[in-house]
């Protein structure tokens, strides 16, 4: 787990508790003076809890109708409040989690973190490696039937067999990092054949499995790379050395002479000479590619010992076109 963000999730949780503590006393506040009716059996009960806690302080013991005598008042508050017209429970303790009452922990004997805290971090978690925080993006929710079955010009596949194939590969290869064969791979096709959310699936599987895993769009590389030029803030190493990089939408950034070009190759070239797993996806095939960024990026990524060539094809998803 990466420290820095489960302590987050604890600052966040604290954040929670007191947000809700002034819930309850504006609430308190506003019932206070709206009913006076209610604010007398609210004095009762606290005047049973200070005498009680200064009679402790004395010495006494506890009187042993107290509980009875506290859930008498209790009860007749919650009933005032339903007569107004609020919920019965108005006046309770708000809690954002009721399962670990926001404290992020369960159980008595043995402390455990709580779901919600385990829920938060994925968020975070999800957040920081560039993931829509609440995606569905998995293989387990991935459906062929959204591809046709007619076979594809040219093919002995159809398109729903060729993304299953590919679907299975890609899975395949994210289960098994960091043994995977090969170390790098390219998806390639036209927007709308479900290229990202391989990619989404792949990294969702890989936080799954602990790995470490940063996902940015090829403009907002491009971006961080141009920043780094003026700045050096470490962004660009962090994508540099991440132990697997997601470059997706790679064609979609603009094209600045001497910087996307130049960046590009720093990228790939330097990851592989590091031998770090970088997943692109493209809308260009690879006679595109070799346009657009030159024979030496398009070498890189297409040498079949270090790097698979997927190919998509088929209909668009979003619109149904050809
Ligand atoms: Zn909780």
């Amino acid at each position: 787990m990466r420290e820095d963000l489960l302590n987050e999730v604890f600052r966040d949780l604290q954040q929670q508790q007191l947000l809700n503590e002034e819930t309850e006393n504006s609430r308190r506040r506003e019932i206070r003076s709206a009913y006076p009716g209610i604010a007398s059996l609210m004095d009762r009960r606290e005047s049973l809890i200070s005498g009680t806690v200064q009679g402790i302080l004395r010495g006494e013991a506890a009187p042993e109708d107290l509980p009875a005598r506290m859930e008498q008042v209790s009860a007749e508050i919650r009933k005032a409040l339903k007569e107004n017209g609020y919920p019965e429970d108005y006046l309770a303790p708000v809690y954002t989690c009721p399962l670990c009452r926001d404290t992020g922990f369960v159980g008595d004997s043995i402390r455990e973190r709580c779901a919600c805290v385990n829920r938060r971090y994925q968020e975070k978690l999800r957040r920081a490696i560039g993931l829509p925080e609440n995606g569905r993006e998995t293989f387990e929710c991935f459906d062929e039937t959204l591809f046709s079955p007619d076979r594809l010009e040219g093919s002995q596949f159809s398109q729903r067999e060729m993304m299953v194939r590919i679907r299975d590969f890609c899975e395949r290869w994210a289960d098994q990092y960091p043994a995977q064969q090969p170390r790098d791979l390219v998806l390639s096709g036209q927007s709308g054949l479900g290229k990202t959310f391989l990619l989404h699936a792949m990294a969702a599987r890989l936080i799954e499995r602990g790995h470490q895993v940063l996902l940015i769009s090829a403009y907002r590389f491009l971006e961080t790379a141009r920043r780094s030029y003026f700045e050096a803030d470490g962004q660009l190493e962090d994508l540099i050395a991440s132990p697997v990089l997601m470059l997706d939408d790679l064609g979609s950034e603009p094209m600045m002479q001497n910087i996307t070009i130049e960046q590009l190759f720093n990228l790939i070239n330097e990851r592989q000479r590091r031998n770090l797993a970088t997943v692109i996806s493209t809308n260009l095939n690879l006679a595109e590619l070799r346009n657009r960024y030159t024979e030496r990026i398009a070498s890189r990524i297409s040498d079949r010992q270090q790097c698979e060539f997927l190919q998509l094809r088929g209909r668009d998803l979003r619109n149904g076109r050809a």
